[in-house]
């Protein structure tokens, strides 16, 4: 299943992105939004009625949410069918743009980490269209803490 994500929906976009959906997300107007899921076959994630309204009468499939919070947002979205599996670097994509990322030897990312982090970490991976490295640190535990809460609903008091 591939995405696109209206402009409120930033930070649910790049959960989907972790959880290795292709999802855009950065298009401002209703008719552009619908255009491209047209065109590649992708399903509209939206808060705004109008637009699902919109794109329901040219025949694009919508997943209306109505929640505010992200937790919301993905329970939602589960019930739409949308699977969400244990967040695994190798099948995320690139949070930032959306882009592929695959694991590289280390030796590729020297020089372009901090020193520090060069020598504590042996796993790196890249986005292959943003250039952007990515390395199981702090903020990838953070995200694995987010991970499990959304997908087991883990107490809300842990953070
Ligand atoms: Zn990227």
């Amino acid at each position: 299943m591939k995405f696109i994500a209206d402009m409120m929906l930033g930070r649910l976009a790049r959960w989907l992105r972790l959880y290795g959906y292709n999802t855009l997300y950065g298009i401002v107007d209703d008719d552009d939004i619908i255009k491209r899921a047209l065109e590649g076959g992708r399903v509209i994630i939206t808060r705004d009625e109008g637009l699902a309204e919109k794109a329901n009468a040219a025949g694009v499939e919508v997943f209306l949410l109505s929640s505010n919070s992200l937790e919301g947002q993905v329970e939602e979205l589960r019930r739409f069918g949308v699977e969400f599996r244990e967040l695994f670097p190798a099948n995320a994509r690139c949070p930032k743009c959306n882009g592929p990322i695959e694991r590289v030897p280390k030796e590729e990312v020297k020089g372009r980490v901090p020193e520090s982090v060069y020598e504590k970490y042996e796993e790196f991976y890249v986005c292959k269209d943003c250039g952007q490295i990515y390395w199981p640190g702090r903020q990838w535990r953070e995200m694995l803490k987010i991970d499990r809460k959304l997908r087991l609903g883990k107490s809300k008091e842990e953070d």
